[in-house]
């Protein structure tokens, strides 16, 4: 038996076209439980917030909920209709059942099979780019956190700690052993990445008067700076910002949105963390010496 999986680990390990098929199938599927937790855990956490808040009123919540990332089973939001097992493959079911639910015929969200698709393509360059090693595998963690995070922000301007923190503790955790850089720059980088936020978000609130941002958008930064080093930190602001401002202005002129309306950093501060995964070392050469 053991030698057998030691046989699979250097069959993937000598056939890299293999290892990152098998990645791709493996983030479709993983992609596909992201979907789960997207949608579940801001439900998770607000009824966690409303049980506290009648406890600290002295009442007793009833607390008969069974809803967890695992139960009950995903079914259709219209008809209730169970989803089967069947109708749960990443991107074919979708494709099979041309986006409708089998039961009552309502469109499916095309956001289920965009986040398996993009779970999968990201998983996929990860494996590609290092390969059959350690790194793929923390990479693959960050990759997962950073797709959950973007959906939530989006859904419900939040960027829950139950994933931002572990994120942060996970990266300094790899950096012990120098896994993308040393472990000094990783604490300097998470504590660099929080305050400088913090600043931010003081400053703006002190000659404006109002929130620029919240404190999960210092916790993704602390966390990104925890994986790669503060060294990273700079293009990780400029490109976030400069994705924020595209899309602030593109909003402003053609959705005619008022520009009070916030837009979510979090997808922003996502997307650069993604670009510093691939990308990190060759970005900050153009500004480090
Ligand atoms: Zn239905």
């Amino acid at each position: 038996m053991f030698s057998e999986l030691i046989g699979i680990s250097n069959t993937l390990q000598q056939n890299t076209s293999i290892f990152i098929m098998l990645s791709i199938i493996f983030g479709l599927s993983v992609g596909s439980f992201l979907n789960v937790v997207i949608h579940r855990l801001p439900k998770m956490m607000t009824h966690e917030w409303r049980l506290n808040c009648l406890e600290l009123q002295g009442k007793v919540a009833p607390d008969n909920s069974t809803y967890t990332l695992i139960t009950p089973r995903s079914s259709c939001p219209i008809c209730e209709h169970k989803i089967s097992a069947l109708e749960n493959i990443p991107l074919i079911s979708y494709i099979a059942l041309k986006g409708k639910c089998s039961h009552c015929k309502s469109p499916i969200s095309l956001r289920y099979p965009i986040v398996e698709a993009l779970t999968g393509i990201l998983i996929g360059l990860v494996s590609w780019k290092f390969g059959y090693s350690s790194t793929t595998l923390f990479s693959w963690i960050f990759v997962f956190a950073l797709i959950t995070l973007t959906f939530i922000d989006f859904d419900t301007q939040l960027l829950p700690d139950h994933i931002t923190l572990p994120l942060l503790w996970l990266g300094l955790l790899f950096n012990l052993s120098n896994g993308f850089t040393d472990i000094k720059s990783a604490v300097v980088g998470a504590a660099a990445g929080y305050l400088t936020l913090w600043m931010t978000y003081w400053l703006f609130k002190l000659i404006r008067g109002k929130e620029g941002m919240g404190y999960g958008d210092f916790k993704l930064l602390a966390a990104i700076g925890a994986w790669f080093g503060w060294q990273i930190l700079p293009a990780t602001i400029l490109i976030s910002s400069a994705l924020a401002a595209v899309m602030g202005i593109s909003l402003i002129i053609f959705k005619k949105r008022g520009r009070e309306v916030p837009i979510p950093f979090g997808p922003f501060l996502a997307i650069a963390g993604i670009a510093v995964l691939f990308a990190g070392p060759q970005l900050s050469s153009y500004y480090l010496v």
